[in-house]
């Protein structure tokens, strides 16, 4: 037998009786411990509402474990914290499953079947693996503690917008405290265990097997021949190797027993809530459940199941605190902490043997682990939160059901109030009569079909702004005439329209909303047609995701891509091609919520524009401030609102001369805003619409009124 084969992991030699005993007592100890706390945990969610999942379980598992094994959740816009993570993970998980197969071996599979596999080369082979794997993980975890000690990273800031300095839980040391003990108990596991191996070479040294095959377990070969000339003696090697075994496998133990209690439970909460994710958590709202008396989240019980594990699975990596809107300019809201208040609130709740009492169980107001009215408000629904979390934690369900809440109580800005009451009594926010909804196309050359009268190809679903709002009635008829001269036949519902429910749903008026769907599902029931395009990104959403749950499932398009397919069949031409170097603005409902990024981009190609984009694009988009019903609610005076931050980020683009958007709430919140920032002069705002329009003008002097 040569000395490569006779080689094998050490593990108790050395040790008394007691001694093993004694391990074996506190390991089946800690996992006592651990399964109770997981047993607690599940208790906890289990006193959720129930839901459904859809989908089956298989692709849900390969989809979580792409994603975990991947990584692209983490990575994205913060690959280096990706990097680090990644070589945390799998020098954890080598790590892990190391120890688990010498558990294998020497408690089963030896013991029972006389199988021996730890030896020889695999032995070694393992060693050099499991050395690299400590690598990455103290790596790793090095890297994580510079961010968080040297780097001071806002996102990493607790400090909370919904709280003053002065209340309890502005600033959250428990949590810098937990991530710091979290990073460390990992580091002096993986630095014991290098200090361990290193010891126990030394102890051996006289032992060919041991010393001649060192260098397989480079590390630990490296600081023993450190620790040899230092002088460290065999025997002085074996106690320290001794009381190292003990203290590693201690810390070890301690790690294993806390993993449900800590921060360290996001590794089973983190996989869960990733194979749990609703790809259309914020896109496609849920109805209220027939079971329930009153609409929305009042108590901790009334999230379900799932909301409870996402609030677990937070890691605080503060991506959708960085993403927000409302954070970014000021507003007393934090995706994060909405996540990490609940998650407070649901621990000191629901974790206790008995259930507490109803009242003890309400989720609003100021108290610590309650969510407080202006947070619920603050809020866009604009997705960026949603978006960004590498856990698939869902903010804007539990948001719109926590503002289902208050807005059954009437707790709401009173514009907020009249507006809804508006839209209810005349099915537009304008508080225009019905009638005067296609009123915009009486001034055109040409009669606009009425498509329940008569079939259209396409039936353009119009929405509110663009019906209602005098600078936008412009761009509507831009729009009309376009769709005449590229011959397309289409027609609208005119006074059959109502109010897509959009932004009503995400206001959290789920009542209004179902009678707006209803509304529009029969109205769109009464006509022929063969697609809807819309020029509304909000409408463009609610028709497309939700309304299939009221029975309205319809092919549909947002303008965008319709206008990029009439170029390319020829429909439209550009006569005059444009020089303007622009900016593009994706809107929230058409970008982020259905992904609709390269067909605008495309367009203005064809235009003959240079796109120049900003920092935020694309998913990263950052919201007019519209959203969610916020144009119904005036922001508080002097502060800085969504769509002058936006504005801001476009006017440090050298010379910029259009700020194309798309979505008639961005034309009228930015051209708001190039005001008010004094950007006006400076660059214009236009709608995409008027930039095509602008560049085929031949027939339009004499197709459109002035
Ligand atoms: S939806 Fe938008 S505004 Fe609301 S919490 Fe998320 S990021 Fe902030
Ligand atoms: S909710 Fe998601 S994105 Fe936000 S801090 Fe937690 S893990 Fe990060």
């Amino acid at each position: 037998m040569s000395r490569t084969d006779a080689v094998t992991r050490i593990l108790f030699e050395a040790f008394s009786v007691a001694e093993v005993r004694l391990f074996y007592v506190l390991g089946y100890g800690a996992i006592a411990i651990f399964c109770y706390g997981v047993y607690v945990q599940i208790r906890k969610y289990w006193r959720g509402a129930a839901l459904q999942l859809e989908g089956s379980l298989w692709s849900r598992l390969g989809d979580m474990a792409a994603k975990v094994l991947n990584h692209r959740t983490i990575d994205r816009r913060d690959p280096a914290a990706g990097g680090a993570h990644r070589l945390i993970f799998y020098g954890f998980v080598l790590l892990f499953l190391g120890t688990t197969t010498i558990t294998l071996q020497y408690d089963i599979l030896e013991p029972l079947f006389g199988i021996q596999f730890w030896q020889g080369k695999f032995y070694l082979w393992f060693s050099l693996v499991l050395d690299a794997a400590g690598v990455a993980l103290i790596g790793g975890l090095a890297y994580m503690m510079y961010r968080r000690g040297w780097l001071a990273l806002p996102k990493l800031d607790y400090a909370r917008p919904d709280r003053l300095p002065e209340d309890p839980d502005f600033n959250r040391p428990q949590y810098r405290r937990e991530d710091w003990a979290f990073l460390w108990t990992l580091m002096i596991i993986g630095l014991t265990g290098y200090l361990l191996e290193a010891a126990r070479l030394v102890w051996l040294q006289a032992r060919p097997d041991v010393w001649d095959t060192r260098w397989w377990s480079p590390v630990g070969a490296l600081i023993a021949e450190g620790m040899s000339a230092l002088g460290l003696t065999a025997h002085g090697g074996g106690s320290l190797r001794h009381g190292l075994w003990w203290f590693h496998g201690l810390i070890a133990l301690v790690f294993i027993a806390l993993i449900p209690f800590t921060k360290v439970k996001h590794i089973f909460t983190a996989a869960a809530s990733l194979m749990v994710r609703d790809p259309l958590a914020a896109q496609r709202l849920a109805r209220v459940p027939e079971s329930q008396a009153r609409p929305g989240a009042a108590k901790i019980t009334d999230l379900n199941w799932k909301q409870l594990l996402n609030l677990d699975a937070c890691t605080k990596c503060g991506r959708c605190h960085e993403a927000c809107p409302a954070t970014a300019v000021g507003a007393p809201l934090s995706p994060r902490d909405v996540i990490l208040s609940l998650r407070e609130f649901a621990n000191a709740t629901l974790e206790s043997g008995v259930l507490p009492a109803a009242a003890e169980l309400d989720i609003h107001g100021k108290a610590p682990g309650q969510v407080a009215m202006e947070t619920l408000w603050s809020c866009r629904t604009c997705m960026a939160c949603v978006e960004i979390c590498p856990v698939a934690v869902e903010h804007v369900p539990i948001i719109v059901q926590m503002r289902r809440k208050l807005v059954e109580d009437g707790a709401m800005d009173p514009l907020l109030a009249k507006t809804l009451q508006t839209i209810h009594k005349t099915g537009n926010s304008f508080g225009e009569s019905k009638r005067k909804r296609g009123g915009w196309s009486k001034s055109l050359p040409f009669p606009v079909k009425d498509a329940r009268k008569e079939p259209v190809d396409v039936l353009w679903f119009v929405g509110d702004y663009a019906s209602f709002d005098p600078r936008n009635q412009k761009v509507t008829q831009l729009f009309a005439s376009l769709l005449h001269e590229a011959g397309v036949d289409f027609g609208i519902l005119y006074d059959g329209e109502s109010n897509a429910g959009n932004d009503v749903r995400r206001v959290g008026e789920e009542g209004l909303y179902e009678v707006l769907a209803n509304a529009n599902v029969a109205a769109l029931k009464g006509a022929t047609f063969k697609t809807i395009v819309t020029t509304d990104p909000h409408s463009y959403n609610t028709i497309r995701n939700e309304y299939p749950d009221f029975g309205g499932k319809y092919p549909i398009q947002h303008y965008t891509s319709f206008v990029k397919q009439l170029f390319a069949s020829g429909s439209l031409r550009v006569t005059q091609p444009l020089k303007y170097r622009t900016t593009f603005h994706d809107p929230c409902h058409l970008g982020r919520f259905n992904k609709g990024y390269e067909a605008p981009r495309e367009v203005l190609k064809l235009l003959g524009c240079e796109l120049v984009e900003m920092g935020r694009s694309r998913a990263n988009s950052f919201c007019c401030g519209a959203g969610g019903g916020r144009i119904w609610i005036p922001d508080p005076v002097g502060s800085e609102k969504p769509a002058q931050n936006r504005i801001k980020e476009a006017a440090a683009i050298p010379g910029l001369e259009v700020y194309v958007v798309s979505c008639p709430k961005d034309l009228t919140m930015f051209e708001d805003a190039l005001k008010t920032t004094g950007n006006e002069g400076k660059f214009v705002v236009k709608e995409l619409i008027e930039l095509i329009r602008e560049a085929i003008p031949e027939r339009r002097a004499a197709a459109l009124p002035a």
